[in-house]
């Protein structure tokens, strides 16, 4: 798929934004959750897969009072962090990230010669407790999707997911968990938990860079 040389470009996407905060359990918002869960992934993939290169993408206002999740931006060594444009209009939000894309793809193409990927990150997996859940739209997403799942996570194609549907990359939405189950919010609150979940979802983008 990737040569073992090309770097990997892991684009990550922090689901949701201060216009738009998504599920609330426990007093905490989705936003608060996916922004956590995004600089995990990230911290992650710079200490552990040298072969990809993750870069944070956000939307602006997308700050969220992320300490009480023991979170800080400052934290990630060689922080890349691009902010996207706020909308209140749903739609139009999603075009905006898939203009970004494009010009993001095209980007590394040209200074790293490498694919990127993208995966955004949630928190309100609908249909079952606690699983994590992979959903992807198109079929350039199909290989990742199956790849970062692993053998027991659920994998979803949902075509009417736009970001999923249009995105100029391979892409990925990941429900790390559902915040509305009491048992699963508790167990994420943890950074012991957080970090194990990104962990286990950069190791499996490593096997799908190499192989
Ligand atoms: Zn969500």
């Amino acid at each position: 798929m990737v040569a073992t040389k090309t770097r990997l470009v892991c684009l990550i996407f922090a689901g949701h934004s201060g216009v738009d905060p998504g599920t609330n359990a426990g007093g905490y918002t989705e936003a608060e959750f996916t922004y956590a869960l995004a600089l995990d992934l990230f911290r992650a993939i710079e200490r552990h897969q040298p072969h990809i290169e993750p870069v944070l993408l956000t939307t602006a206002g997308h700050t969220g009072p992320t300490s009480r999740l023991g979170v800080q931006k400052k934290h990630c060594k060689t922080h890349r962090f691009l902010e996207m444009a706020a909308s209140t209009d749903n739609i139009q939000r999603i075009d905006q990230k898939l203009d970004g894309l494009r010009v993001i793809k095209a980007l590394y193409r040209q200074t790293h010669r490498a694919d990127c990927v993208l995966i955004e990150l949630h928190a309100d997996a609908r249909k079952g407790p606690d699983g994590l859940h992979v959903l992807y739209g198109a079929q350039q997403g199909e290989a990742l999707a199956k790849g970062i799942a692993g053998a027991n996570s659920k994998v979803i194609f949902r075509d009417d997911l736009r970001l999923l549907r249009l995105s100029p990359v391979p892409a990925v939405i990941i429900e790390a968990f559902n915040m509305a189950s009491p048992k699963a919010l508790k167990l994420f609150l943890r950074k012991s938990q957080r970090v194990t979940f990104a962990k286990q979802v950069a190791h499996r983008l490593c096997d799908f860079a190499t192989h």
